[in-house]
């Protein structure tokens, strides 16, 4: 079997509808399993009327409610203007329904906790999925049946041994040569069958998941660029698609801002070892990535990906001098407080760690003043170079710095895989860090 995901801008009208109609009916001799996300930018307009009911414009809400169903059904009646679909316009009622009560409630108590918010996000996928299962006339399945997760409301964690359990005895079966079975990325549910989502963009960790767990022959992730790009071409409009990347080099570029792949998605592809295509959905013949355990192009430079605001605490203490476990006190007063750090350097008496923009310092800040100084620089930017030969090949370093020599290069990582070299500069400054680096190193030729 196969998995096929679609992302929100393929199946964002009746035309897009119609194209991964077509690529899953090639692909139905190899079961597919098609994974699907919301429609364009539903995700993004079901958090908009969940925080409008919040603030108490549930009127402006129910209004955004009526547009977003208005625009799905409007999609059905494209798709299939003479065909009558009762049973598809009955779970298109039940969904705006449910969505309506949903933001009713939230309006009434004015309180939108992580929970409720899920169970609002959760409408998108659901509709996009009975449609598209509605018009190629496949079997309609609820992720919610077999994704097992945590309780952490909008980054809920899968629970592998439960999803393993749950995917063999209740999606297994329907899966077969000839016929496909279309479900939800994004959303699951808690063992009390509260509904929970895998945080933004989490369609593609779910379809990794489940190619996993089936085994899957591969894991085609369809999108609306031709593959996974030297760089993201929205702000490097001469990226060129990458036609085998590894595991290791995707992962850290999905980590480190590259939005085309879920930073968690990869890992399960990894360890059963089932290769991850991408690809654009309106190109299919078109140029595409494979993703797989090794590659064999020997480059120094795959791509480049930037993240950002990232918050770069500066930890000084003259006590570091000469004394052994300062660091384990440090990291056990950020492990304490939930704050998880990506980037590291060190030098003799100061530490640097970059941490999420959004996350609580306070606390934090106040435990370190016990025994460090600590400065804080808000708006900085990651920009992290990724290549699998890139800590063998000499003088890529100063190449990175040579094609910087006009920004300011605030910190430096190596990543301990050596495959990631991470450079912290402000904000405002990545694009241009961003398209110097690749002029220099890419389309420059050192890949
Ligand atoms: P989908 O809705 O299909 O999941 P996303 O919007 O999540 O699509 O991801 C695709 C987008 O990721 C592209 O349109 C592109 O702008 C962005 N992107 C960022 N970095 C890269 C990269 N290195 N290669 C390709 N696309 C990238
Ligand atoms: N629909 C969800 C989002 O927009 C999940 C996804 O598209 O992967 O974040
Ligand atoms: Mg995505």
């Amino acid at each position: 079997m196969i998995v096929m995901k679609f992302g929100g801008s393929s199946v964002a009208d009746a035309g897009c509808m119609r194209e991964v109609a077509a690529l899953v009916t090639q692909a139905l001799p190899r079961a597919p399993l098609v994974v699907l996300s919301a429609a364009g930018k539903s995700t993004d307009a079901l958090f908009t009327m969940a925080q409008q009911a919040e603030a108490g414009e549930v009127d402006a809400a129910l209004e955004s409610q009526r547009e977003l169903i208005l625009r799905h059904r409007q999609i059905a009646l494209d798709l299939m203007p003479e065909r009558p679909m009762p049973e598809l316009e009955n779970a298109l009622t039940m969904l705006s329904g449910e969505l309506e009560l949903l933001l009713r409630g939230v309006g009434l108590l004015r309180e939108l906790s992580p929970r409720s918010l899920d169970a609002i996000a959760s409408i998108g996928e659901r509709l996009s999925t009975r449609i598209l299962a509605a018009y190629l006339g496949a079997q309609w399945f609820d992720a919610r049946a077999v994704m097992r997760t945590d309780g952490a409301f909008g980054c809920a964690r899968p629970l592998p041994l439960e999803l393993t359990e749950l995917v063999q005895e209740r999606l297994a079966p329907k899966l077969g040569a000839g016929r496909a079975v279309v479900t939800q990325g994004y959303i699951g549910a808690t063992a009390d069958g509260l509904t929970t989502t895998l945080g933004r963009g989490g369609s593609d960790f779910s379809a990794s998941l489940f190619g996993s767990v089936l085994g899957a022959e591969d894991i085609q992730i369809w999108t609306d660029v031709e593959g996974v790009l030297t760089c993201d071409p929205r702000l490097v409009p001469e990226a060129q698609p990458i036609a085998e990347l590894s595991f290791a080099e995707a992962a850290e570029l999905a980590a480190f801002g590259a939005k085309v792949l879920h930073p968690a998605s990869i890992q399960p592809a990894v360890e059963a070892g089932i290769p991850v295509t991408v690809r654009h959905t309106r190109r299919p013949q078109g140029r595409f990535t494979t993703i797989t355990g090794e590659v064999r192009t020997g480059r120094p430079i795959t791509a480049i990906a930037t993240r950002g605001p990232v918050t770069v605490l500066t930890v000084s203490s003259a006590r570091m001098l000469n004394q052994s476990g300062f660091l384990a006190k440090l990291f056990d007063v950020f492990a304490r407080r939930g704050v998880s750090v990506d980037l590291i350097a060190t030098a003799e008496v100061s530490v640097s760690l970059t941490v999420e923009a959004d996350a609580q310092l306070e606390e934090l800040l106040a435990e370190l003043a016990v025994f460090a100084t600590v400065s804080v620089a808000t708006n900085r930017a990651i920009v992290a170079v990724v290549g699998e030969r890139l800590k063998a090949t000499p003088g890529i370093t100063g190449r990175c710095f040579g094609a910087l020599r006009d920004l300011n290069v605030e910190m430096i990582s190596l990543g301990a895989n050596e495959i990631n070299l991470s450079l912290v500069v402000r904000q405002e400054d990545a694009p241009t860090a961003i398209r110097q680096l690749h002029a220099a190193l890419i389309e420059g030729g050192a890949a």
